[in-house]
């Protein structure tokens, strides 16, 4: 049985992932040129006023998966797919494709009144930002039930990833290529699934394609003193979370990739990734943005998440 809370709580952690994101942004933690088109720029500065270390793990897990992914499509000389799972109003297809990066195809998976409302921004007319989110399309955009946009290189579907069959119907949709290299993407997403849940759709994702890699990032090493003040946290914003199954340490993290069929699974918490995997003159000017008094609740914060990255 899924002990996850209900969906529309769920779903509701997509608007909170959102509004972090564009006030780091705007605070200068890192460019994103498309995010004002799917941030609600209306919300009060003050109520959306976010802790520097907040804005600092928003960075740290925002520059992780995208190096992780530009060094996939580099590998393989953009002759590859990606796949984001749980996508939110996420705008990495853009940031991608505007710096020039070669992909055959991207594709992203979230429930579908998520996905109807991404579509929704997506087409929404160029404004005064002179965002065109539709020119870098390969194709006219086809939206079929509102929830559902095929571009050609660009694909957005609504789908439960507790649902396997549902999902498999609406992947090949998109006509993905089985056989060359596909990268996916779980940004705090499995979390909100069960471990049986998240575990079938691992191993479906190795038994289906011949080259898969997986980025996922998400809460580890858990408490029940962490997971108190989670749930508390996200409770005042309205968003009632309970009985999360979390993976409760890097090893399990390694065991649930193996035991799908991944064969080397690197794990690292992500004050690893802030001093070591990313960028560290950016690391720096990071710091510097917002002085904090001290580093240890920064520290602490980040011990609690970490980026898995699993290939077979
Ligand atoms: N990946 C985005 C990011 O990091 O900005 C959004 C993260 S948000 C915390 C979690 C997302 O996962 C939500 O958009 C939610 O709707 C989606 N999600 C969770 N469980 C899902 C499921 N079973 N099927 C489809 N989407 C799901």
């Amino acid at each position: 049985s899924n002990s996850v809370s209900d969906d529309y709580s769920v779903q509701r952690t997509n608007d909170d992932a959102t509004q972090c994101k564009f006030f780091a942004i705007q605070k200068g933690y890192w460019k994103d040129d498309f995010i004002s088109r799917f941030a609600n720029s209306a919300a009060n500065v003050a109520e959306s006023r976010r802790f520097p270390e907040i804005s600092m793990g928003y960075w740290a897990r925002t520059m992780a998966i995208e190096k992780y992914v530009r060094e996939f499509l580099n590998e393989f000389q953009g002759n590859a797919q990606v796949v984001s799972l749980g996508c939110g109003f996420d705008t990495l297809f853009w940031r991608l494709s505007s710096s020039g990066a070669k992909i055959v195809k991207y594709v992203e998976v979230d429930f579908s009144s998520v996905t109807s409302k991404k579509i929704r921004h997506i087409l929404k007319p160029v404004g005064s930002d002179g965002v065109d989110l539709k020119k870098s399309f390969e194709k006219e955009a086809q939206v079929s039930h509102h929830a559902d946009l095929h571009a050609g290189n660009y694909h957005l579907i609504g789908a439960d990833l507790r649902q396997p069959n549902e999902l498999h119907h609406k992947l090949d949709q998109c006509e993905l290529d089985h056989k060359i290299p596909t990268i996916f993407i779980a940004e705090c997403v499995l979390v909100y699934m069960s471990a049986d849940a998240s575990s079938t759709l691992l191993n479906r994702i190795v038994s289906q394609f011949e080259q898969p890699a997986f980025v996922n990032y998400e809460q580890f090493r858990t408490s029940d003193e962490f997971t108190k003040v989670m749930e508390q946290n996200l409770g005042e914003r309205g968003i009632q979370l309970h009985g999360l199954e979390m993976c409760e340490s890097a090893e399990s993290q390694q065991e649930r990739f193996l035991a799908a069929g991944f064969k080397s699974v690197k794990v690292m918490d992500m004050n690893q990734i802030f001093t070591k995997f990313l960028d560290q003159q950016e690391a720096n000017r990071i710091r510097g943005i917002e002085m904090l008094d001290e580093m240890e609740l920064l520290e602490q914060l980040l011990a609690h998440y970490c980026i898995v990255f699993a290939r077979t």
